[in-house]
């Protein structure tokens, strides 16, 4: 029916034959109907998604199974690095427990994450907003005013690739997101925790990617996410574990995988679950989604970028988030990554960052829970106790998330009178806050960053 891209070596040829079966399956074109261009595309798309997971997992797989061939020491298993004050060896004698830090309950007004919209989406997608009136006010849709939204996320432990991300991280002066699988980390010399302090030192995210990817039989999903959550915590400095990449998927597709074998249901994910511990999870097929009708605890992500200069891939095309017309209009673009096998891979991701690099002024490019936070702050947010006078405007930002874990600001625009150059301050709870004013068809505006939930703001002009 179509060609596949050309198979990994690393999968097994049981593993090929079902996923070849599975093809059937997930095509989406109605019966009786000649697969058009885009539904093949697709269809290829998410079988790709699916051997790259799989791919990454037997990639770890077999440098363990290599280390051990080359014989690697028991001294190289060893932890290299000091443990935190949290889990230095118990005392003879000490019997007493200490709970970890329990997240909080998600509660109307203070929610951990907002509900799936469904169909009805959230709000009125439009282009950038210009209040009209002198002192009006508008919220931007996402941070820095820019119509859309990207980040840049990597799956499972591939420590050998870090040296190519920081290389990239400097380059553009973007941070990327790991999601780690907790128990993997600290056992050899080639993957332990000082090569993630290392990555959170220089301000990449890390985040949950389960505690065993859903690999251990008796781990119950809740544990897979509590425990990778609280275990990295501990590990690391500074650490705040907020999101979860679902290990193989929201749909748990272990399909080619070392873990194929293990299918009941409680190696399974579950949003209901996630959604206890997590302000936003993602996924691993990405069809892109309308941006107001995105389920947070559902994000999807476009495996290694494929069909991002694709005009007819449109679930996956870059360019249609600057497209008024399409349903991607101004939406937040995730791409995942697992390793980077080859310098063909590493160039994919060059050509990738080169060209987000010429649209960044139209693209905010941040790590993934920064942005799922400003989406659901936006999403709830709304300017209340509006005073203005001839000079001034304050006002309340509110919105109903968490205010614990809801902490990123959101960008607000202000009209200033025509012609206006002064002196502008933004004060909230006696801190003044950055500003910056722009020009656009004869008005002039200033944009600043407030976090909602924090009081009164007061801007003077
Ligand atoms: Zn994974």
């Amino acid at each position: 029916m179509f060609t596949l891209t050309p198979i990994r070596l690393s999968l097994t040829l049981l593993a090929l034959t079902l996923s070849l079966a599975a093809c059937n399956e997930q095509t989406t074109q109605p019966l009786n109907q000649t697969p058009t261009m885009a539904s093949t595309l697709e269809a290829e798309d998410q079988q790709a998604a699916l051997y790259d997971q799989a791919d990454s997992l037997w990639y770890l797989e077999n440098e363990r199974a290599k280390r051990l061939a080359d014989g690697e020491s028991p001294t190289s298993l060893m932890q290299t690095t000091p443990l935190p004050t949290l889990q230095t060896k118990r005392e003879p004698g000490d019997y007493s427990f200490t709970s970890p830090p329990t997240p909080p309950v998600s509660r109307a007004g203070q929610l951990l994450n907002l509900p799936d919209p469904g169909s009805v989406p959230r709000f009125t997608v439009t282009g950038l907003q210009w209040p009209a009136q002198v002192g009006d006010l508008s919220i931007s849709m996402w941070a820095q005013d820019k119509l859309a939204a990207f980040s840049l996320t990597i799956d499972d432990n591939h420590v050998q690739d870090h040296a190519f991300w920081y290389e990239m991280a400097e380059q553009y002066g973007w941070k990327w997101t790991w999601f780690l699988i907790a128990n993997q980390i600290g056992w050899s010399s080639a993957d332990h925790w000082g090569h993630w302090q290392r990555a959170l030192d220089q301000g990449h995210e890390l985040q949950s990617h389960g505690q065993t990817h859903l690999c251990d039989a008796l781990f119950y999903t809740f544990r897979e996410y509590r425990q990778s959550q609280v275990e990295i915590e501990r590990q690391l400095a500074n650490a705040q574990v907020r999101t979860l990449a679902y290990p193989f998927g929201m749909h748990t597709d272990k399909r080619g995988s070392p873990c194929e074998p293990l299918t009941s249901e409680r190696t399974k994910n579950s949003r209901a679950e996630a959604a206890k511990y997590f302000l936003a999870g993602r996924d691993v097929y990405g069809a892109l989604s309308h941006p107001a009708k995105l389920d947070y605890m559902k994000v999807p992500s476009v495996s290694s970028a494929r069909n991002f200069f694709n005009p007819q891939a449109a679930w996956a095309y870059f360019d249609s988030v600057f497209n008024p017309a399409s349903a991607n209009y101004r939406t937040w673009y995730v791409v995942h990554y697992h390793n980077l096998p080859n310098d063909t891979a590493k160039n994919e991701v060059r050509q990738v960052l080169a060209y987000l690099q010429t649209v960044e002024d139209k693209v905010w490019i941040a790590p993934f829970t920064q942005v799922a936070k400003y989406g659901q702050e936006y999403a709830s947010a709304k300017l209340v106790n509006l005073q203005k006078t001839a000079n001034s405007v304050s006002f309340e930002l509110k919105d109903q998330m968490n205010d614990l874990w809801f902490n990123q600001p959101l960008t607000l625009k202000l009209r200033l009178p025509d012609g206006w150059s002064g002196v502008l301050t933004v004060e909230q709870q006696a801190v003044n806050r950055q500003v910056r004013t722009l020009a656009y068809q004869g008005g002039v505006y200033a944009l600043f960053e407030v976090i909602p939930d924090r009081g009164v703001v007061t801007v003077k002009y």
